[in-house]
């Protein structure tokens, strides 16, 4: 990777051939009612791109591409060795072509490009690669039944499957679902936020590059109600994928059965606490974890630590500890390599965070770092790193997600206090628990009501785990690991009479 300077990605970004179309069934196309929508940076408030416009039609197009694609086979009969072949070479191409899908990654969402280069599309790229070779990998099973009989349960694709992600981590949402859905065989319509289209685009040139035929993955660009809804309330559409808000999430439950009852999986938002004992191994780690869990991605991360339950007795020790660490974060231009925390992705989600900032000072909160919007000089869209304390867990603060870098304190006595109030939200994300107890440890993870639980860590994970929520951020469906094949396949018994 050359060494590049924030000027270098600055120029870079200028003079950037942005690819802009939908891409159905091999083809880059415009939509076709020629509509465009612009595209402004969260770095400098400056429109840079304008993006194809997608609705109904564009999505009809997309649908019957994508079923032709299935129905004749190309991709779903293709041998799975040769499958896991192709998928595996998309995940290289998108390590060739790093430093562009890095730029592209950081141009939409405002996140470093240091992130961008080292996690986001490194760790797509491995999803897709860990689905890829998972491909041929793949049995059925053979079920215990009568001797005289021999009963095969197979798994079979779904045929055309919806994936509707969100803005804050594309590439690697995206690779999470095409990944298993394209393994199984299925045809894809990836529609990507409309704060972050660049990246699918580019992908599904890569795709064609690798060999992955047309009409298998197709990208349609657009806005949610209506990109979005036409993809949801298709009868042609057995399956949507959909990763965003809770709220929208019950749209996709709706628009299924509305339409075809076609599958929904669901992974939504999160109020995900961390629970430190005051016998935590080690504060410093605690802080770091604390910090950096809130306030990486400027907070825009589904399973933040945006909520911290600290028993009382080590409250201002932790709380001085954290400020400490958040206080070296740098806050800067998503292009500058040294920044560590960039841009909030529009200026609609950064005055949403500031409002919040003022509601929890309203409920009785107290700002004891951050509290306002950075660098308002550069016209783009930053906050500081922000934490409330005195925040008690009814609070509006407390309980809606707020999606920035916000985290609310609050202190507790006992640990069947700790574990209420962890439990007390409608969500059910992820949760962390810090202590040297082992068993305190047990205890409180089988307790908490979360899809996700750390012990002594904040964040850590690989292909092989899956995630997905409990209670309304999801709705029992599972990202990642084999588990995801749950998603995009379907089970057939075949009885045989011997
Ligand atoms: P969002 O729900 O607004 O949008 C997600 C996707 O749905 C976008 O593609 C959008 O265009 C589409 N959409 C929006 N309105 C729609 C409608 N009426 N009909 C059909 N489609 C519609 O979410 P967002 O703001 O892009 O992302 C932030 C949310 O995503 C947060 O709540 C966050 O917690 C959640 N998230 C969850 C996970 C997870 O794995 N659980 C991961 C990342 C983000």
């Amino acid at each position: 990777m050359s060494v590049m300077t924030l000027f270098d990605w600055q120029a870079r970004a200028a003079s950037a051939q942005l690819r802009t179309q939908a891409f159905i069934n091999g083809q880059y196309v415009d939509a076709l009612s020629g509509k465009t929508f612009a595209r402004v940076s969260p770095r400098d408030g400056q429109v840079f791109a304008h993006i194809a416009e997608c609705d109904k039609e564009d999505v009809d197009l997309a649908v019957k591409a994508a079923r032709t694609a299935f129905e004749d086979g190309r991709w779903a009969n293709m041998k799975p060795s040769e499958r896991k072949r192709i998928i595996v070479k998309l995940a290289q191409l998108m390590r060739d072509n790093l430093e562009e899908l890095a730029l592209l990654e950081t141009l939409d969402t405002g996140k470093p490009i240091n992130d961008s280069l080292k996690v986001d599309i490194p760790l797509a790229a491995t999803y897709l690669q860990w689905y890829g070779e998972a491909t041929d990998k793949l049995y059925g099973e053979i079920a215990p039944a009568a001797s005289q009989y021999l009963t095969l349960i197979t798994r079979e694709p779904l045929g055309v499957v919806g994936a509707v992600v969100p803005w804050n981590y594309p590439m690697i949402i995206s690779a999470w679902k095409i990944g298993p859905a394209l393994a199984s065989g299925n045809s894809v319509i990836l529609k990507p936020a409309e704060q972050s289209s660049l990246g699918a685009i580019r992908l599904a040139e890569l795709a064609i590059e690798a060999g992955i035929p047309d009409g298998v993955l197709n990208v349609v660009p657009g806005f949610g109600p209506t990109a979005g809804a036409a993809l949801g309330r298709h009868m042609d559409v057995n399956k949507i994928s959909f990763t965003g808000s809770t709220e929208v999430g019950k749209y996709f439950l709706r628009y299924a059965g509305e339409s075809n009852l076609k599958s929904v999986g669901l992974e939504c938002g999160g109020k995900s606490p961390h629970i430190v004992f005051a016998d935590a191994p080690d504060l410093d780690t605690v802080a770091s974890g604390v910090a950096w869990g809130i306030f990486y991605n400027q907070g825009e991360t589904c399973n933040a630590g945006s909520r911290l339950l600290v028993e009382r007795s080590i409250k201002d020790e932790l709380l001085e500890r954290i400020k400490r660490v958040t206080e070296t974060i740098k806050l800067g231009d998503p292009f500058d390599p040294t920044s560590q925390i960039g841009a909030i992705v529009t200026e609609e989600q950064m005055k949403r965070v500031l409002n919040y900032i003022e509601i929890g000072q309203a409920e009785g909160a107290n700002v004891c770092l951050g509290g306002k919007q950075a660098m308002p000089e550069t016209g783009g869209y930053y906050v500081e790193s922000t934490i409330l304390e005195n925040v008690q867990n009814n609070m509006r603060v407390a309980q809606e997600e707020i999606f920035g870098p916000v985290l609310v304190l609050t202190e507790f006595d006992t640990p069947e206090e700790a574990i209420r109030i962890a439990n007390d939200t409608s969500y059910g994300l992820a949760a962390a628990v810090w202590t040297s107890d082992l068993s305190r440890a047990h205890r409180t993870a089988r307790a908490l009501q979360a899809g996700f639980v750390w012990v002594n860590c904040f964040d850590v994970s690989d292909p092989t785990a899956p995630f997905g929520g409990f209670k309304q951020s999801g709705n029992g469906s599972r990202d990642k690991s084999l588990h995801a094949f749950d998603q995009y396949t379907q089970l057939k018994t075949t009885w045989i009479q011997l």
